[in-house]
């Protein structure tokens, strides 16, 4: 039997350990690129091994194998699992067991393995030297479970910078909380930069003391509440409250929104509880800050949209975590929302946000509280009367007035001027109220003419109606989006309760425009779309809300618009008859035409005036209250309440 030296033909085993498993020269740092560096370098040997052996070594079928087996042309072979290597001698030139007198001419050969029972039996009986190699486990480790994943691995890598370029983001952080959850330190504002909550700014007071010394409050066994919620309108400065509390308490702020709890992943936003309470309590005494806590905090299964899975979740994971630490711990949790209806019973309930301060939309005192904090660092001239524009501000948000002031000081700063004149800030406040003038826009004569009607017939109304808001304002410039002209009117005082004279005296003031059209040209135009809503409105409100329409009764209805905030139990569902309704209809277009024909009554019995103030208003395009007044006879003057 011929003995074949190790060294020469015998086709390697694939050498599956590979020479080059030290580790890298060069060391990236981080222990997965060196495991990344050394997969890929077993690879790239894996695959130039691949590469040389198919150069040099024919693949033969194996019936061609059981052929040259038979003719005993098989001089030897490995079998492996799914291969069989080996040696075989070419045709012609030599066969086993007989010497050549040349050196004999042998080749290479590789075949797949097909399932043979008697491969055994033939090779032994060809007298072939055959052997079994059995992949050593670490091979087959790296090469059916390593070398896969590491592979997948890097391309997913490689994919999720692709996609998340330019976000910031990457697929490996999710479920890490974001930048923004790196605490801000102090966040340097304090109580005297809110202005107009004085009530919310004593309940809060209270955690900041509790932050600043929590040792005198645990000392005396006292349990501080875990959670405070802010509840109010839009821009009252619930966001602002919460920074000045970390403020004045110098505490790390953790803040967060809760639609960024809200992801597309589920599980996501749970994790990110999970993550923002384990960083909080490495910080603690601290605050953290859940703005629009609503978007996660809706009451469970009564949601309507998709995902609701997934909030359902991070709300639980929230209780949870606002249960797993103690109140002394000296982290306080603060909440905005401005829709505290919908919120989850779970999350009010005590030893949760249990504390609820409200921060309500300012009073005629606190808006100017609030202008004068925004008009820090703004030199004021002498004429300013910020109680003035305070008192011609109801309904404004701190934000809207914040917007006042800062649209004042870009007016006065286009005029080139030194200081901000009370003009500025009038003018201003009209540019929040009815948006920035478009003097571009250029009317034809004719409609202008239209417009100026329609605008004094309001004003005109408004003057002869006891209990309308005094006339501040008439103009025809055209203003933001699509208003040709509009009547400022505002109330003479802050005002919480409306009676139903004054509500019907807003109805009839809306008719006033397009009363007028109808009194001067006998024709009316679409000019007036905007004025029948809001009668409509209103007057819907008077019959369904409020009680004051003798036919329908004292009932509250709740009309079933889209839009209307949900209410448990009710829920948009029509809760009465298709009587009551078709008699709700009723008496609304009641209100609405009896409005309508008084205020054409007012206009053609005030018709010269409406002239003459008409004529005044084309002349000079805005005329303010004094000029305005000065067309109405004395006794129309004394129903009026000049404003302040
Ligand atoms: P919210 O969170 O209630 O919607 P923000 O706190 O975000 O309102 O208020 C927006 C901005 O309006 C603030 O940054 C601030 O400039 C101004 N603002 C609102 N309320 C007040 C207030 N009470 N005092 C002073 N500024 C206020
Ligand atoms: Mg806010
Ligand atoms: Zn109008």
């Amino acid at each position: 039997m011929m003995r074949i030296p190790p060294s020469a033909g015998k086709p390697l085993p694939p050498r599956k350990d590979g020479p080059d498993k030290k580790q890298p020269e060069s060391f990236l740092g981080a222990p997965w690129q060196i495991l990344i560096q050394v997969l890929v370098a077993l690879l790239l040997v894996w695959l130039w091994q691949e590469s040389l052996q198919r150069a040099t070594v024919t693949t033969i079928p194996y019936s061609t194998f059981l052929d040259k087996l038979a003719k005993k042309e098989i001089l030897e072979c490995t079998i492996t699992p799914d291969e069989i290597l080996g040696k075989m001698a070419v045709p012609g030139t030599a066969k086993p067991g007989e010497r050549a007198k040349p050196a004999p001419k042998t080749a290479l050969f590789r075949t797949v393995r097909v399932e043979d029972p008697n491969l055994v039996a033939e090779l032994q009986s060809a007298g072939t030297v055959y052997a079994s190699v059995r992949p050593s486990l670490l091979s087959q480790l790296i090469f059916s479970w390593i070398l896969p994943i590491g592979i997948f691995f890097l391309i997913w890598v490689g994919l999720s910078r692709w996609m998340t370029r330019g976000t910031g983001y990457s697929l490996l952080n999710i479920g890490k909380s974001r930048a923004r959850l790196v605490a801000e330190e102090g966040t340097g504002v304090t109580f005297a930069d809110v202005a107009g909550c004085e009530e919310a700014k004593v309940e809060l007071q209270e955690v900041v003391d509790f932050l600043r010394s929590p040792g005198r409050y645990r000392a005396l066994g006292a349990k501080i509440p875990k959670g405070v919620l802010l509840i109010g309108p839009p821009g009252t400065g619930k966001t602002l409250l919460a920074r000045a509390v970390a403020g004045e308490a110098h505490v790390p702020f953790f803040s967060l929104s809760g639609s960024e709890f809200v992801e597309m992943f589920v599980g996501v936003g749970a994790s990110r509880v999970r993550d923002l309470f384990a960083q909080a309590k490495g910080r603690a005494p601290c605050i953290i800050f859940i703005d629009e806590i609503d978007a996660i905090g809706r009451q469970r299964g009564m949601r309507i949209a998709m995902g609701h899975d997934e909030q359902e979740q991070t709300l639980n994971q929230l209780l949870v975590e606002m249960d797993g630490f103690d109140p002394n711990e000296g982290i306080i949790l603060l909440a905005a929302t401005n829709r505290p209806d919908i919120l989850d019973r779970a999350l009010l309930r005590p030893g949760r946000f249990d504390r609820h301060v409200v921060v309500d939309l300012p009073d005629a005192q606190g808006r100017e509280a609030i202008l004068a904090v925004h008009a820090r660092g703004k030199p004021l001239a002498p004429t300013v009367n910020l109680s003035e524009i305070a008192h011609a501000t109801s309904g404004f948000s701190g934000a809207d007035l914040a917007n006042v002031m800062n649209e004042a000081a870009l007016l006065a700063a286009r005029r080139k001027a030194q200081q901000i004149e009370q003009s500025d800030l009038l003018e201003a406040l009209e540019k929040v109220v009815a948006g920035p003038e478009r003097r571009s826009l250029r009317l034809a004569e004719a409609e202008k003419r239209r417009v100026a009607y329609h605008e004094v017939g309001h004003a005109l109304v408004a003057a002869f109606t006891p209990g309308a808001d005094p006339v501040r304002k008439v103009s025809i410039i055209p203003r933001g989006r699509g208003a040709l002209g509009y009547t400022l009117q505002l109330p003479p005082a802050q005002q919480y309760l409306m009676t139903r004279t004054q509500l019907l005296a807003k109805i009839r003031c809306a008719m006033g425009g397009r009363a007028a059209e109808e009194v001067v040209y006998g024709e009316v135009s679409t000019g007036a779309e905007n004025d029948l809503e809001v009668a409509t409105t209103l007057a819907r409100q008077m019959v369904c809300l409020y009680g004051m329409s003798e036919s329908v009764g004292l009932a509250h209805l709740i009309p079933s618009r889209p839009g209307m905030p949900e209410m448990p139990g009710v829920n948009g569902r029509v809760e009465y008859s298709g009587e009551t309704a078709r008699l709700v209809d009723q008496e609304v277009r009641r209100l609405l035409e009896t409005a309508y024909r008084e205020a054409k009554a007012i206009l053609q019995e005030e018709r010269p005036t409406l002239e003459a103030v008409t004529a005044e208003l084309l002349r000079k395009e805005t005329l303010d209250a004094a000029e305005f007044f000065a067309f109405l006879p004395d006794s129309a003057k004394k129903s009026l309440t000049t404003p302040p």
